[in-house]
């Protein structure tokens, strides 16, 4: 789809290389070499898609919300149409099991379009009666928005913010990661056929710190929705709230897994392992620190690591692929500074903790084998960090009160999941954690309806269902006098 294997933004309905010209390359991290170039965007390129979006807001906010459902809705028809297009083009951006972006990725990025296209119509104001007025309240979307999102799924959550955005009848400047932008731009050559009117939909790619930058101090952007790291949150935050923008985060995590000696074995041991490893270890949802009642530590780590260690690594386009790559040689360089560390803070490695050299096609790419740490202090750095690879450790627990005490001893709270057949224990253990989601049996189930988001530095705000909605508009009031 890139001409020439350029990828183009689309600005006021055109698809448009860069002002300046400039590109840079993207990389397929399962053969470690550049395979299309992206748009270097700056300034300029920012304020002629401002100029559109503002053009375009008065036509698509005054459009009924059934229009706006249509239109997004055929965009996920395309985008369906295309499906296995889009699967593929993703496993080559991110290096992720091709299985995976069939199942998942390219499925839930169709479903949040359709999602909000209906929770869009649902969009409601309430009504206050009192002796002497009447008051009612309006949900009016801004104008103009800006999300930025990550690599590590990035169709699912570049229309996990587009999507409620569009729907409350936004125009949108939306920047994709540069380490994965191909699907985006995949998505933005569907908005005309889709019904899109210019400028609704703007697509603007490049480096956070230049175009992301330009985006969160831009004067005529007055909300911004932000899914990516902690330290980059703080950054559009502080700007953000110099300039009174409405900023959502949603931020890094340090997920406990936890596992009490009545859990369900075979399900606690598999639910363990997706949490740990899925995505290779690159979801914000991961269990990194899995956490064990001491009665069946023993048995548990010598079963986790047996499965860990089998964990078919290799070539993502190869179905029996269970892990892929990780997304960039300086973020395979990351985690195997984190598996450095864990070793000098006195951690055994129990399995993996080595770049994997895959044979054939994929030999220059960035493999790290399913990695599984004990022996280390829950205070350590490699227990408090969060290192987004495919790395666990594991900790030892007495009791519930220790449990809860070593989920909550991170700066993170992001999600967790539970492990028992107590009810009661996992009512108690899950309104003590201090995370946005706990899980009970079960890990990344997800009802696109509920509240998502992150407390402590995983975040600010929520996300999911009519919470974006809200986010992406101001209510008025509207006050008159009784009749
Ligand atoms: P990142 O913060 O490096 O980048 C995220 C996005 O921000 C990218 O589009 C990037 O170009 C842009 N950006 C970078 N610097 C910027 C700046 N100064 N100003 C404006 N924009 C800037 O994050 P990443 O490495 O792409 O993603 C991984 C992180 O995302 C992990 O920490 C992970 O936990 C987190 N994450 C969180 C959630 C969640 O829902 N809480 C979901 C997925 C990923």
């Amino acid at each position: 789809m890139a001409q020439g294997n350029k990828i183009l933004n689309l600005i006021g309905g055109e698809l448009a290389p860069p002002a300046s010209g400039d590109y840079f390359g993207n990389e397929d991290p399962a053969i470690g070499q550049i395979y299309s170039e992206v748009p270097d965007s700056d300034e300029k390129d920012l304020d002629a898609a401002v100029d559109a979006a503002e053009k375009a807001a008065p036509v698509w906010r005054n459009m009924p919300a059934e229009s706006r459902a249509q239109v997004m809705n055929n965009l996920a028809a395309l985008i369906e149409k295309r499906q296995e297009e889009f699967a593929r083009a993703e496993c080559v951006d991110n290096g992720k099991p091709l299985s995976l972006c069939r199942n998942i990725d390219i499925p839930r990025s169709i479903a949040n379009l359709r999602f909000f296209a209906e929770a869009g119509k649902e969009m409601e104001g309430e009504t206050f009666r009192a002796e002497k007025s009447f008051s009612y309240t309006l949900r009016q979307p801004f104008g103009v928005v800006a999300t930025i999102s990550p690599w590590n799924l990035p169709l699912l959550l570049f229309t996990w913010k587009l999507a409620p955005a569009l729907a409350s009848g936004n125009c949108v400047i939306a920047k994709p990661s540069e380490i994965t932008p191909m699907t985006a731009y995949m998505l933005s050559t569907l908005a005309e056929e889709a019904g899109f009117p210019k400028g609704v939909l703007n697509v603007v790619h490049g480096r956070g710190a230049k175009i992301g930058a330009a985006i969160t101090r831009h004067p005529k952007i007055p909300a911004i929705s932000f899914t990516g790291g902690t330290v980059t949150g703080k950054e559009i935050y502080g700007t953000g709230s110099r300039l009174l923008k409405k900023v959502s985060l949603e931020l890094g995590g340090k997920n406990p897994t936890i596992i009490f000696d009545d859990a369900k074995w075979d399900a606690a041991l598999k639910g363990a392992l997706a949490s740990a490893f899925t995505n290779q270890g690159q979801i914000c949802l991961c269990g990194s620190r899995i956490l064990v009642q001491q009665t069946v530590y023993e048995r548990f780590r010598e079963e986790f690591v047996e499965l860990a260690a089998a964990q078919k690594v290799g070539d993502p386009l190869e179905d029996a692929t269970a892990q892929g790559a990780v997304v960039s040689r300086a973020h395979m360089d990351k985690i195997l500074g984190y598996i450095n560390l864990a070793q000098e803070e006195g951690g055994d490695i129990l399995c993996g903790g080595r770049r994997l050299f895959v044979k054939g096609r994929c030999k220059q790419g960035y493999f790290i084998e399913p990695t599984v740490i004990d022996q280390l202090e829950a205070s350590c750095r490699t227990n408090q960090e969060e290192i987004f690879g495919p790395v666990v450790t594991l900790l030892p627990f007495a009791d519930e009160d220790e449990a809860v005490a070593l989920a909550n001893s991170t700066p993170y709270g992001l999600a967790a999941s539970v492990w028992t057949e107590s009810k009661e224990r996992a009512r108690n253990v899950a309104a003590r954690i201090d995370s946005g989601i706990v899980w009970v049996n079960c890990w990344n189930l997800r009802d696109l309806r509920t509240p998502f988001g992150g407390m402590k530095n995983s975040g600010v705000g929520r996300e999911g269902g009519l919470r974006a909605l809200e986010f992406f508009t101001e209510e008025k009031t509207v006050c008159q006098p009784a009749a």
